[in-house]
């Protein structure tokens, strides 16, 4: 990964905002700007040069992944050390003019804000920063893409594993559990989020996590699922069903999917998000659904699952190539079930293209 362009496109953005520091305090930041993958740490970038603070924890791993920054090993709290650095370099300055330090403020505790205020005022002024290496996180670069490729085909590879699970008779859990294991044997580093299997009526909650309930015929079940692999994370979704299917069941799942299918064509360069949103919603208001799509359309993927851009009605942002999104529309109708499909899509310079694509007609087990 190329952190020093990352770093210098940080610094331009900075100079932009009319800041000369950054504390970089979110983890998933912090490693997108230096590569460090712990779990305790914060990036101090400025006009010259960047410095890394971490604990006595992760002395060898912070020098074998730390890049382009000087690291700091304390025995104080990373937060502590950082600004007590930033005061006395200022102290020890011949300009008068206050630092004008940006923070994440969005990610600190208030304890963690209230330890910053000390330094404040001592030639140090503190402001809360604007999104500004979420906003360059939303574009991926190649080296980027190759990554999420790899845990989008990993991630694909756990519904083969599902649907030797699902029948009448199993728990949700126990799916769930297939699942993980053979995640973890497939070497990747864990589940992106809970894994969600919904069957039944549980199907109609958008966030029904894998629980105790026994999957029975006469019902669709939905299953969400990623992992993550090198950091990065995949984010998909299927929904079989159990059992003969009804008419309205089938109806339903092709209006979901139709909707979806509508979604992914209107993501070009240059598209507003919304118009995607829009799409997705247009498609099912066709067929008299569009009241029981009661989510956002997507949201972008990286090194975090949920990422910017949102995918949802009202966002201004224009899609650009390498923006790596989710389109998952579902329609839930409460107490009785619900249904969701959902992949990843590349944004390309002519289009998108659907990441470890594959048929979705509707599975019925
Ligand atoms: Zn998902
Ligand atoms: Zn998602």
């Amino acid at each position: 990964m190329n952190y020093h362009d990352r770093q210098q496109r940080l610094r331009e953005a900075l100079r932009a905002s009319r800041l000369d520091a950054l504390l970089v305090t979110h983890l998933p930041n912090v490693r997108y700007l230096c590569g460090f993958t712990g779990s305790a740490g914060v990036l101090l970038v400025t006009a010259g040069g960047s410095a890394f603070f971490t604990d006595g924890r992760y002395t060898q791993q912070a020098s074998a992944e730390v890049k382009d920054a000087k690291v700091t090993i304390t025995r104080k709290a990373a937060l502590k050390t950082a600004m007590e650095s930033v005061a006395r370099k200022r102290l020890s300055s011949r300009t008068p003019k206050a630092l004008v330090l940006g923070i994440e403020g969005q990610y600190l505790t208030v304890a963690e804000r209230g330890s910053l205020a000390e330094v404040e005022g001592k030639r140090v002024r503190i402001r809360e920063a604007p999104p500004l290496i979420e906003r360059a996180r939303m574009v991926k670069d190649a080296e980027e893409i190759e990554a999420i490729r790899a845990v989008v085909d990993q991630g694909a590879a756990l519904f083969d594993c599902a649907l030797r699970v699902i029948c009448p008779g199993v728990r949700e859990v126990e799916v769930a559990a297939e699942m993980e294991y053979a995640a973890r044997k497939g070497g990747t580093e864990g589940m992106s989020f809970e894994t969600i299997i919904a069957s039944g009526s549980r199907s109609a909650l958008p966030h029904g996590r894998a629980s105790e309930a026994v999957i029975e015929a006469g019902g669709f079940v939905v299953c969400d699922f990623g992992v993550i692999l090198h950091g990065y994370c995949s984010d998909r979704t299927r929904t079989v069903y159990v059992g003969a299917a009804t008419g309205e069941a089938r109806r339903v799942y092709e209006a979901v999917l139709a909707s979806q299918q509508a979604a992914i064509e209107a993501v070009r360069p240059g598209a507003k998000i919304s118009h995607v949103d829009g799409a997705a919603r247009k498609t099912l208001k066709n067929s008299g659904l569009a009241q029981y799509f009661t989510h956002s359309t997507g949201h972008g993927v990286g090194l975090e699952i949920h990422e910017a851009p949102r995918v949802a009605q009202g966002q201004q942002e224009t899609l650009r190539p390498g923006m790596v999104i989710t389109i998952e529309p579902g329609v839930y109708l409460p107490g009785k079930w619900g249904v969701r499909i959902e992949d990843m899509v590349v944004v390309t310079e002519q289009g998108c293209e659907v990441l470890a694509p594959t048929q979705k007609e509707l599975i019925v087990i």
